[in-house]
């Protein structure tokens, strides 16, 4: 049986004062049943802080990009080996907002992927139609076309360390979450796809569900049975509901 994984993305958000506030109540509020996998993904700057407060805690960490370099000349960019040194579990790939507003392109997921596994950090591959893509009737196209993409580059046993988050991009900040059975018909086609290509990988993935998950919906779809978890933006940052949604795992 799979174990459940709530991860947070706290995007763009944060300072030292408001983080140490916020996890410190995570922590303290968290299940301890050793059920489910609790984690947060930080802003890049504060991953030595996540550091200092969780290690030893039930909750992981990671960043929420990684670069698709190693190392060199890359002005800017912030390599998956260095998220690793800090003791980071966690690697968010393709977010839509990466893809959408920072041109992160299908290959570009993918070489980010590969750097991420190498890293020994578990990547996180976010996927995921737009609002025009799904009344179109393309969501299993686009979804099957990003799949493909690290699939063909890392190999389907890449996919036993890592994580895949169906958010569909109309849902994602918008408050508009999809029903249940949405849910679980795009996870259901990403747990086949794999399949296809290996039946143990397959049954073993963890696969997400983001898009204005809140404590109100997160049992809802966390009850389907290829929902294993939830990927939480906004939610993420009010220590109660996110402690709410893990609560539900
Ligand atoms: C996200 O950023 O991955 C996300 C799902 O955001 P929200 O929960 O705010 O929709």
């Amino acid at each position: 049986m799979r174990t459940k994984l709530v991860v947070g993305n706290w995007k763009l958000n944060g300072s030292l004062a408001a983080n140490r506030a916020l996890l410190e109540a995570v922590v303290a509020g968290l299940p301890g049943t050793g059920k489910a996998r609790f984690g947060v993904c930080v802003p890049a700057p504060y991953l030595a802080q996540a550091q200092h407060l969780l290690a030893g805690s039930m909750l992981e960490w990671g960043a929420q990009d990684v670069s698709r370099f190693a190392g060199g000349a890359y002005t800017g960019e912030v390599s998956a080996a260095m998220v690793a040194e800090f003791g980071s579990r966690l690697a968010l790939v393709g977010h839509s907002e990466r893809r959408s507003i920072f041109g992160d392109a299908d290959a570009v997921v993918a070489e980010k992927f590969a750097l991420a596994a190498a890293a020994g950090l578990v990547p996180i591959l976010c996927v995921g139609e737009s609002l025009a893509e799904r009344e179109a009737g393309v969501t299993e196209s686009v979804v099957a076309r990003q799949l493909d993409a690290v699939l063909e580059t890392s190999g389907v046993a890449s996919l036993g360390r890592a994580v895949v988050a169906y958010e569909p991009v109309w849902a994602i900040g918008t408050g508009r979450t999809a029903s249940a059975q949405q849910a679980q018909d795009v996870h259901g086609f990403i747990r086949g796809r794999i399949a296809a290509r290996d039946r143990e990988v397959a049954a073993g993935l963890p696969i997400l569900y983001g898009g204005s998950v809140k404590a109100g919906n997160a049992g809802e779809l966390f009850a389907m049975p290829d929902v294993d978890g939830g990927l939480i933006g906004g939610a993420s940052l009010i220590a109660a509901e996110f402690i709410e949604i893990c609560r539900a795992a």
